[in-house]
């Protein structure tokens, strides 16, 4: 059996955290504590890749020790489970709440990217969002779900690429979803048609402070409608679509 990634990392971690040397047999322990249906042929063949990749050093019959180079990679490692975390229990979005706060960070978030957008989209992305603006039938419903993914890749700035990217995860359509939904209930869908067609009008004459204005009336008019919705008796309605979204 050939190990895994996953294994490693936690082979990693646990070294890490354990005062002096790791035998293979703790090692194969701890990952079949952890649920690794591992055995010590295995585990052996892991820990001699590590110590070929200079990430662990063999002390003999005592077990192993982490490097510096190996301590190192197991710290990062920790941070980017930690940073996925942050952002997963950010996401998991559970009631009238937490959808309102998301919509207000992505306010923040998204005037940005139009005003950067309106300043660095590429003259075939311009094309392209023109072309989405305009589109009927099926591919309006296309639209209307990528159209702020959209804008964020056409940000050009990296911090904002990899916010948006994040948030506008394929597992989160259901989201936006759930926001056409209420902007049909609400009747608000025409509207925030008109406003996407103006916000990419404005994107395309490279009106920076035009697109981040009407980006924040567009999101502005998210929340007030998602409120009215809310507060109109259907804040069951919102419960039970956002308990549908899977992050895991
Ligand atoms: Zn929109």
């Amino acid at each position: 059996m050939r190990h895994t990634p996953a294994m490693e990392s936690a082979v990693l971690a646990f070294m890490s955290a354990h005062e002096g040397p790791v035998g293979a047999r703790a090692a194969a322990r701890h990952l079949r504590e952890r649920g690794f249906d591992v055995s010590e042929s295995t585990v052996s063949r892991l820990l001699g890749d590590l110590d070929e990749r200079a990430l662990t050093q063999s002390l003999g019959k005592k077990g192993r020790i982490l490097t510096e180079e190996g301590t190192r990679v197991a710290a990062n490692q920790q941070l980017d489970s930690r940073r996925a975390s942050y952002f997963a229990d950010a996401l998991d979005l559970r009631d009238v709440h937490d959808l309102i706060d998301h919509l207000i960070g992505r306010r923040g978030i998204e005037r940005e990217a139009a005003r950067a957008a309106a300043l660095r989209a590429r003259p075939e992305e311009l094309t392209r969002l023109r072309a989405m603006v305009e589109t009927d039938g099926e591919a309006r419903w296309r639209e209307r779900l990528a159209f702020h993914k959209t804008i964020g890749q056409a940000s050009h700035n990296k911090q904002i690429q990899a916010i948006t990217t994040t948030l506008f995860d394929e597992r989160l359509d259901l989201l936006e979803r759930l926001l056409i939904m209420i902007g049909i209930k609400q009747d608000a869908l025409v509207r925030w048609d008109q406003e996407h067609r103006d916000i990419v009008a404005s994107i395309s004459d490279r009106d920076a402070d035009g697109a981040e204005r009407l980006m924040v009336v567009h999101l502005d008019g998210m929340i007030r409608e998602t409120e009215h919705f809310a507060n109109s008796g259907n804040a069951h309605v919102i419960h039970t679509l956002l308990a549908e979204i899977d992050l895991a």
